[in-house]
């Protein structure tokens, strides 16, 4: 039997990734699976659906994310009135090009719980075994208060170092609802990037299990 896409257990569950509650009715064909054990599948089912919620509401994503609002992510927070709560809370008003929204934190811890995983079961179909290292999580579209008093936040160097890596894009079943790109060094030495409804961007860089991350 295959091992998890995580820990040496047998995979005997499949994982999706990404996970499937991302993709709406009419883009859920030729999904990727992973082989999984019955933790590394469930564990993070919570965290998923808040940061599901979060990038589906992202004001640049496509006509896909929006009709994915509108049918499961309003009913997601119906259910969960605390799940509301959280996720909007310290909300504020925001004018983006003529267009009032909101503007609100995200959790980085929940946010980085996902999109480890995801880079994992990746790349344990790209390299073909279980990746022992870890992964240092970039979002170049998320902001610092200080961005938005048109100040610098510090970050405009690592936004600029990984905008110029050359991406190979990786064949996707569902491109309007997930594409990606990897840029390798080595096989243990890589970095992805990954589009979810072609308007949220997120970076992940392996770091070698012989590497400390900063
Ligand atoms: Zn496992």
């Amino acid at each position: 039997m295959d091992k998890c896409y995580r820990c040496e257990s047998d995979g005997i569950t499949r994982e999706h990734a990404p996970p499937d509650c991302f993709f709406p009715t009419g883009y859920r064909d030729n999904l990727v699976t992973v082989p999984s054990c019955h933790e590394h599948n469930t564990r993070n089912s919570k965290d998923v659906e808040y940061v599901r919620n979060v990038i589906v509401g992202y004001y640049s994503t496509n006509e896909v994310a929006r009709g994915h609002f509108q049918n499961k992510v309003k009913r997601s927070f119906d259910r969960s009135s605390k799940l509301f709560d959280r996720t909007f809370k310290e909300a504020s008003p925001i004018n983006i090009d003529g267009e009032k929204t909101v503007i609100f934190s995200l959790d980085l811890q929940r946010n980085k719980v996902v999109m480890e995983a995801l880079a994992y079961a990746l790349c344990y179909k790209d390299i073909g075994k279980t990746y022992t290292g870890n992964w240092e999580i970039f979002c170049p579209q998320l902001i610092s208060p200080n961005l938005l008093q048109n100040k610098r936040d510090g970050w405009e160097e690592v936004r600029a170092s990984f905008r110029e890596i050359p991406y190979t894009e990786m064949p996707t079943p569902q491109p309007k609802v997930f594409r990606y790109g990897i840029h390798k060094w080595e096989d243990e030495k890589l970095v992805y990037v990954f589009e979810f409804y072609g308007g949220f961007i997120v970076h992940t860089l392996a770091i070698p299990p012989d590497i400390n991350a900063v």
